[in-house]
């Protein structure tokens, strides 16, 4: 077995009863989402590389190291599975011209790809569900995507998730901030690491939200960007401080939350928990105005956040939540001359009607298929031996209750089935 293929480095199979569990979460943020009239996108999974270059950046991590590329040989274009989701929502809405009839409320969900050094809550294939709010100027729609994730966190039941809120102001007022910036970091250069050092001059902000110790220390004595807003930054940020204190939403303000590109503005936001160790973030998002200009369309506002799925899931699992699998109401054992017919026939009928049926595969015995049929956790075991058969009946024994087992004749049995499965 030593030559057995492996999965890919960093990318995760969900097994059966994991699985269980993300369907479920995937059926609870569906309906969240509809409550707060989101509808839903799906985008493929690859696209042009020049869109991520420019939605996301060419100086960012993500496009810097950690995308998929590759040439599509077959007619020499450079393709990139999607590291995120946000920049294929707005080309689509551009393409699709969605917002000719007015401001949109998008969302999404799916894998998502970045070449990252796996690790606990860090992977390269990855999950994320998220919003785009498209065509909404004011501070409500971002208060609206702040809140609906606080009740999201309440309704999956998880505690300990705290929200972290900053505003990067506008385009115009960064460049006269990123000046004095750049004059900051310049003064402590010999403190920066390479990353920094490099981002210095090409996107200096990032360099705000550095993990190096040493250089968040010098980030930590650089210029307030607080004090080089003006006065319609302000209103937006106090008109969304107020409506998440209205809505009872604690924040942190946090100055050094940035995302540091030109057509990012005002609204940055993080949720963090301090259970999963250093993969803490389990949301991110913010404001993007100028995002649509970039990727060539007509001016629109758009703000919206993105959501790690595996680390939500690991919350669940260490909060001790799983779902009821859903058992088999039935399993039917089938043995002699013509059953096998029958029984998968029957099969049909009840699962038409509505019912969790197995049928009995793979040959063996009455007794080996009984054994399998009380494996399977199902409720009732429904047999066929060719005396049924005869009769145009079934013999329904019940596994789990100490009831008598009854012959029913094949006609009223999905009845029946259910009149059982109600009773016991
Ligand atoms: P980080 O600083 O952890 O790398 P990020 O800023 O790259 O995060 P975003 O691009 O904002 O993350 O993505 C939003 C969310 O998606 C993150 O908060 C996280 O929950 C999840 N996420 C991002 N990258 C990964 C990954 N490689 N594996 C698992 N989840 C991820
Ligand atoms: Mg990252």
């Amino acid at each position: 077995m030593s030559d057995a293929i492996q999965a890919v480095r960093g990318m995760n199979d969900v097994l059966p009863d994991e699985a269980e569990l993300w369907l479920w979460f995937e059926g609870v943020v569906a309906d969240w989402f509809a409550r707060y009239g989101y509808r839903q996108v799906r985008t493929p999974l690859l696209e042009h590389t020049g869109l991520f270059r420019r939605a996301i950046g060419a100086v960012t991590d993500i496009v810097e190291k950690e995308m998929y590329t590759f040439t599509d040989a077959l007619n020499d274009e450079s393709l990139t599975l999607r590291p995120e989701a946000t920049a294929s929502t707005v080309r689509a809405a551009i393409e699709h011209s969605l917002l000719y009839d007015g401001p949109k409320r998008l969302w999404y969900q799916g894998p998502m790809y970045r070449h990252e050094r796996p690790q606990k809550g860090r992977y390269r294939e990855f999950h994320q569900f998220g919003a785009e709010a498209l065509g909404f100027d004011g501070p409500e729609v971002d208060a609206e995507l702040i809140v609906m994730c606080a009740a999201l966190w309440k309704e999956l039941g998880l505690e300990g998730i705290r929200l972290e809120l900053n505003t990067i102001g506008s385009p115009q007022e960064r460049a006269a901030y990123r000046a004095d910036l750049v004059r900051h970091f310049e003064a402590n250069e010999a403190k920066l690491d390479a990353d920094a050092r490099r981002r210095l001059h090409s996107n200096p902000m990032r360099v705000l939200d550095s993990k190096n110790p040493a250089v968040q220390e010098v980030a930590a004595t650089a210029p307030d960007l607080m004090k080089y807003l003006g006065e319609a930054s302000l209103a937006h940020f106090l008109g969304l401080q107020r409506l998440l204190k209205a809505a009872a939403v604690p924040f942190t303000l946090n100055p050094r939350l940035v995302r540091g590109l030109d057509y990012y503005n005002f609204t940055v936001f993080e949720w963090i928990s301090d259970r999963l160790g250093a993969q803490g973030t389990v949301c991110g998002g913010g404001r993007y105005d100028g995002l649509f200009a970039q990727l060539g369309g007509k001016p629109a506002s758009g703000v919206g956040f993105a959501a790690g799925v595996e680390r939500l899931v690991a919350l669940l699992r260490d909060a001790g939540r799983s779902v009821p699998r859903r058992l088999p109401d039935a399993y039917l054992v089938h043995q002699g001359e013509g059953t096998l017919d029958y029984a998968f026939a029957l099969g049909e009928e009840l699962r038409a009607a509505g019912h969790a049926v197995v049928l009995h595969a793979g040959g063996g015995g009455f007794k080996a298929q009984m054994k399998k049929a009380d494996a399977s956790g199902a409720r009732v075991a429904l047999i066929v031996g060719e005396d049924e058969l005869g009769a145009g009946a079934v013999t329904l024994k019940p596994l789990r209750d100490a009831r008598p087992q009854a012959r029913v004749a094949r006609a009223g049995l999905a009845r029946q089935l259910k009149d059982f499965l109600k009773e016991s």
